[in-house]
């Protein structure tokens, strides 16, 4: 029993002295909404990702709702996406009036599945939403030549995936319009955010009416709106943070890549066989490692529920999951959809478990983490 250490939680964010410094400047500033420091770190992400357009927002969430608005999708489209991801990600198809369509997942990498992806398409599919779930891309290759086949717009929901790679280039750096989230739990955070990638110089125009209730502004006292726009900017105050986020990226990414190598390390090559549950793919050189999740047995020893609170209870370690099947929500069972129709997805979202994985974290920590899993689970 290890209940006496301090408690390790899933997630943890990262914020220097540096940063609280950053924010009392903005703070004493007298300019503290969306400015200068925003306008910084638009252009050091449009750096990032090979110069592409970049603009913010102030949240992940909103980010692709408005990729969905730029690339024209609305009522009578269809948008396909997965089933395990966060509820954002299907929200968002509803939030503009188009129908969401799901495809089942790859057992092994948990994204889904583009033969399935392709069996959805229909003459009313407008775009697909891929998820990098854990910072894992899909095979972006296969995703593009689907897309460029049927003529598909793709909104890429890489809010998980700063920092991972596709063949050698950043997501971001590659691709059509690419969404992510500096949401607190993320690789990097500015509290609550989000920036999108984007193709043109009109499409960022268009990204700025969106996020500012359409509002054009021109010359001394012009003014007009030709699109309804919401209220989506990042102040300064968060535009600060996430510039001292980024500074430090390939060091909290180069961290988390040690810590996963770490947990494949103190598993061992017999946990799998040992145990029932399945580790993840080893995506070295390609996952950011947003996220470590195991797959627990199915017919292993309790619950989901019973694993996460004997974790808690007996081992003081905190644990997540990521996700609970989408399509099984109510708003959706009142759309038609129904148990059994994307069953991998169904059997991910019953069985997947989150262990601690943050920027911080020791080596010590991810052995504390392997020896309770093993307490658990061990046959
Ligand atoms: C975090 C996350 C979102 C939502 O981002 P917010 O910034 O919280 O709005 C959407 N999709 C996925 C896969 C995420 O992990």
């Amino acid at each position: 029993m290890t209940a006496e250490l301090p408690f390790l939680p899933f997630s943890r964010p990262t914020i220097d002295e540096d940063t609280i410094a950053a924010v009392g400047d903005v703070l004493r500033s007298g300019w503290i909404t969306t400015g200068p420091k925003n306008q910084a770190f638009e252009a050091q992400l449009s750096e990032y990702f090979g110069g592409r357009p970049v603009r913010t927002f102030n949240s992940g969430t909103c980010t692709m709702e408005i990729a969905l608005r730029i690339a024209g999708v609305g009522p009578g489209d269809e948008v396909i996406t997965t089933p395990i991801t966060w509820p954002a990600t299907s929200a968002v198809i509803l939030e503009v009036g188009a129908t969401p369509v799901f495809a089942d997942i790859d057992e092994r990498t948990r994204n889904i599945d583009l033969d399935k992806l392709e069996a959805a398409i229909t003459p009313r599919t407008r775009a697909i939403i891929p998820v990098f779930l854990s910072g894992l891309p899909v095979d972006m290759d296969r995703l593009y030549a689907i897309a460029e086949k049927y003529k598909l717009r793709v909104v890429e929901d890489a809010a998980q995936a700063i920092g991972s790679t596709w063949k050698g280039k950043r997501i971001g750096a590659i691709g059509d319009l690419v969404s992510f989230s500096f949401q607190v739990n993320k690789n990097i955070t500015t509290v609550e955010g989000g920036c999108l990638v984007m193709n043109t110089p009109e499409e960022a125009r268009l990204a700025e009416k969106y996020r500012l209730q359409g509002v054009t502004r021109s010359g001394v006292d012009g003014i007009d709106v030709d699109v309804l726009g919401g209220k989506y900017n990042m102040s300064d105050v968060n535009a600060a943070i996430g510039l001292r986020q980024l500074a430090r990226l390939e060091e909290f990414n180069a961290h988390r890549e040690k810590i996963a190598r770490h947990y494949f390390q103190c598993f061992g090559p017999d946990f799998e066989a040992n145990t029932g549950a399945q580790l993840p793919i080893q995506a070295f050189g390609s996952s950011n490692w947003h996220l470590f999740q195991i797959i627990l047995p199915d017919h292993g020893p309790g619950t989901r529920a019973e694993f996460m609170t004997r974790m808690q209870k007996e081992y003081n370690i905190g644990t997540g999951y990521h996700y609970a099947a989408v399509h099984l929500f109510t708003l959706y069972r009142e759309r038609g959809f129904k148990d059994g129709q994307f069953p991998v997805a169904e059997k991910i979202g019953r069985l997947t478990v989150t262990l601690p994985m943050f920027n911080t974290m020791t080596l010590g920590d991810v052995e504390r983490v392997v020896a309770a899993v093993n307490g658990i689970l061990a046959k």
